[in-house]
């Protein structure tokens, strides 16, 4: 059975007296630990269906069924990485990690082993005493993914995680994510503007249209895991690229031709990342 089932989801915000639609006609499901990336032009509500899944804010109808229960705000069973991993700037790395975990009550010493888990696992256990003004933005990234993978949700819903980071830490960080889902086997939806990013990490890549944000096409990525990060170099993750950038490109073309805010594409490569 599909661990989330997104039926007829649409979403209007009212601004300045009007309402604007950001995402329309949005249906899709997700099986139990598949890895899903969403790209679509900038403005096209890629956001907004996050962090409606995330509970963070209403929709305006639709559905969303989570093991076949209606989900209407947020809930343990999500957990949310955003862009900023905002940590607590007055907590070590081994007690922002636990820090839900001490909220809902358990012992110091069980903590201690959840954290050092899940340090070890974003190769981090050795900071578990430093603060977060000593870590690069990268280790703060790896701290956040560390601390919503500590209350165990069943999905992971990343906004834009790595977004903020170079261009070196950011590939490093892909792959770090891509073990920690070998090792987890956790259900992620994960959005970016980042062609690279997402074919290298999703099982399928959901491509929205341009505003009012609908899902184009859902591509299937048929590379075998686990994936090293050289499998950037073959061709068959250069013709998927390739595909999604196409689709893409017409989408971005729609958005500027209506006035909207697109992607400005990096030195002409196609597949190349895409920024607003
Ligand atoms: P994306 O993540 O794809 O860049 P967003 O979900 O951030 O897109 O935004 C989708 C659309 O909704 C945009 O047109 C944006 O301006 C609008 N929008 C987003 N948040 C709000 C808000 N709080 N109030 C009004 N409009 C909003």
């Amino acid at each position: 059975m599909a661990i989330l089932r997104v039926e007829a989801l649409m979403k209007d915000y009212a601004a300045g007296g009007r309402a604007t639609r950001a995402v329309d006609s949005v249906n899709f499901t997700v099986e139990p630990g598949e890895f899903i990336t969403f790209v679509g032009p900038s403005g096209c509500g890629k956001s907004t269906l996050l962090h409606i899944l995330g509970g963070f804010i209403p929709k305006t109808s639709g559905r969303i069924l989570l093991n076949g229960r209606e989900i209407t705000g947020p809930g343990p069973d999500r957990g949310m990485v955003f862009q900023e991993p905002a940590l607590f700037p007055w907590r070590t790395v081994e007690d922002n990690v636990t820090w839900a975990l001490e909220v809902s009550g358990a012992p110091r010493a069980g903590r201690r082993l959840v954290a050092g888990r899940y340090l070890e696992m974003v190769n981090l256990e050795r900071f578990r005493h430093h603060y977060p003004h000593q870590l690069s933005g990268g280790m703060k990234q790896r701290v956040a993914l560390a601390r919503v993978l500590a209350f165990d949700p069943q999905i992971l819903l990343m906004d834009e995680p790595f977004g903020a980071l170079d261009a070196q830490t950011r590939e490093l960080m892909q792959e770090e994510l891509n073990t920690v889902w070998q090792r987890t086997r956790k259900t992620v939806l994960f959005v970016t503007h980042d062609i690279d990013e997402a074919v290298y990490l999703a099982d399928r890549v959901v491509v929205f249209t341009a505003w009012p944000g609908t899902i184009k096409e859902i591509v299937t990525i048929d590379i075998p895991r686990p994936r090293a990060i050289e499998i950037k170099k073959s061709p068959v993750y250069a013709e998927l690229r390739n595909r999604i950038w196409d689709s893409l490109r017409h989408e971005v073309l729609k958005s500027r031709g209506e006035g909207g805010s697109v992607y400005g594409v990096s030195s002409g490569a196609a597949g190349g990342e895409a920024r607003a």
